[in-house]
């Protein structure tokens, strides 16, 4: 029984990362094992067969056999301002694993010690955010948003010191690559095009095999298995980038589907691949408000909702900005040839933002008149304080019953007509369109707050057990649903996430 590690990341030399052990723990224990993804990703153990091996692997204990751990270089903005030196300070990459399918993923423990990136940091990881990253990363796989996973959540029988002491835990999250937009910046600031380029293929290999010429592909069955060339053209560098901006659409607009706060969309926090990273201070939207804002250190709303796609739009600069001395020499040459991608990614988002938010009202194909019609209703769910998620649940019940509750039916009294004359000849299509998007249930900040912080007091877990197999579901009313569709009493008004270090 083995995993199939392979190191390709840490093939691409020193100045990529710095090559470091996780610390071990003192008594480590096996909390959450994600079975179903283990068996996606060829790891043949259950966790009632193999918990032992599975806690000293995942722990960081043991070394998977293979394995050449490191901490990876990058760099980032901060809230805006540019940090050349941040990288792993507290994850090991292990090495990469190729899934039933053929993907490779990249499996990284956090909370697994210091490397030289780690500043103040002691490298740890609290059990409260572990669980959080599990929970929030599982419920938005089951959504449909692209993600990073947690494969493993294993406690360390030892203290975390924050503002008081925490039980200390190891996550192992699992990326389809953890190459970040500050990756691409960390070589920028060096001015060490040699690595741009080698990163730029090595992404291309990983994330958009597609591109590669088809005769070269066809040679080589597994990009990733093969030597990452020195060189790029710049036609091959403005496809990279065109590919990297198609993967942030569905990834933006999903977020603002089910009302997903990421709460740190720092340039490190942004993965070429789209896949949603760093769940620290993330949360969930309830009334809706574009301005909603959960994050203690985000005090001007940076990163408030309603911010998402411009700030998406920003960090895709900053890759841009990366990406000009492989495009040309000349700098002008180099802005000319890249500003039409960013400007065509802009009408995309905008173009996507209504297609996306026309589905949540049934219609497929948006035209004149339904972005008013949108707008309408998000101004007077915005000025009534209604539920984002229960509004769209109730507007699609409307089509099955007819009927619409108190106290949607009064100021919804001028909307509901406009919108029932809209899709009246679709009604049947609207109302599949509407269940497949609409979640009837979302992670709601106050049941996770409440079942991390009963986990932790009492050990007991089968109470997120019963949540996490509704998240399962969201788009489904199971048995259990009920339980956690409720929107929080005072509206999480004095509700704040914490960056989880
Ligand atoms: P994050 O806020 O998790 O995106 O982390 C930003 C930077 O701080 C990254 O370079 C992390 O590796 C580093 N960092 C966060 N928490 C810790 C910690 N407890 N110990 C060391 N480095 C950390
Ligand atoms: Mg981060």
């Amino acid at each position: 029984m083995t995993i199939n590690l392979s190191n390709n990341y840490q093939a691409l030399g020193d100045n990529f990362s710095e090559q470091t052990f996780p610390a071990p723990v003192a008594a480590p224990s096996l909390l959450l094992w994600n079975e179903s993804l283990a068996k996606t990703l060829t790891i043949p153990f259950s966790q009632k067969d193999d918990a032992e091996l599975i806690t000293q692997y995942f722990s960081g204990n043991q070394l998977i056999e293979g394995s050449k751990p490191v901490a990876q270089a990058y760099s980032g903005h901060q809230f805006g301002n540019f940090n050349p030196h941040l990288g792993d300070g507290r994850a090991h990459l292990l090495g990469d694993i190729a899934d039933t399918e053929g993907q490779r993923w990249d499996i990284q423990l956090k909370g697994s010690g210091v490397s030289s990136f780690s500043r103040q940091g002691d490298g740890r990881c609290a059990l409260g955010p572990a669980l959080r990253e599990y929970v929030m990363s599982e419920a938005m796989f089951a959504l449909g948003v692209p993600t990073t996973r947690c494969l493993a959540v294993v406690t360390t029988g030892e203290n975390v010191y924050r503002e008081r002491p925490f039980d200390g835990a190891v996550v192992t999250r699992v990326a389809t690559s953890h190459i970040r937009v500050g990756t691409f910046q960390y070589f920028a600031a060096r001015n060490d095009t040699d690595s741009l380029k080698k990163l730029t293929n090595y992404a291309i290999n990983r994330h958009f095999p597609e591109l590669l010429v088809e005769a070269q592909a066809a040679k080589t069955p597994n990009p990733d298995d093969k030597a990452i060339a020195d060189d790029i053209s710049s036609e091959q560098v403005l496809k990279f980038f065109s590919a990297v901006l198609s993967k942030q659409i569905p990834l933006v607009l999903s977020w603002l589907r089910v009302g997903f706060i990421h709460g740190v969309l720092n340039t490190d926090n942004t993965t070429i691949s789209g896949e949603t990273i760093d769940y620290g201070p993330c949360a969930m939207m309830n009334i809706y408000d574009s301005d909603t804002v959960f994050s203690s250190i985000d005090r001007d709303g940076r990163y408030a909702f309603g911010k998402q796609i411009g700030i998406m739009q920003w960090n895709m600069t900053r890759l841009a900005e990366t990406l000009l001395p492989l495009v040309a020499s000349d700098e002008d040459d180099a802005v000319a040839k890249i500003e039409p991608l960013l400007t065509q990614f802009h009408q995309d988002l905008q173009q996507g933002y209504l297609t996306m938010m026309a589905a949540k009202v049934g219609i497929n194909t948006p035209e004149q008149g339904d972005a008013e019609l949108l707008n309408d209703l998000l101004a007077i769910m915005q000025k009534q304080k209604l539920d984002y998620t229960h509004t769209f649940t109730a507007l699609t019940n409307t089509l099955n019953n007819g009927q619409i509750e108190a106290p949607l039916n009064d100021v919804l009294n001028e909307w509901l007509p406009r919108w029932h004359a809209r899709i009246e000849p679709f009604k049947a299509a609207a109302h599949t369109l509407m269940v497949s998007t609409n979640p009837v249930v979302i992670p709601r900040n106050h049941h996770v707050e409440a079942l991390l912080a009963s986990c932790q007091a009492t050990g007991d877990l089968s109470g997120l057990h019963k949540f996490l197999a509704v998240l399962q579901q969201p788009y489904t009313e199971v048995t259990d649903t009920k339980h956690y569709q409720d929107a929080p009493v005072d509206g999480d008004e004095s509700y704040h996430t914490y960056c989880g270090t």
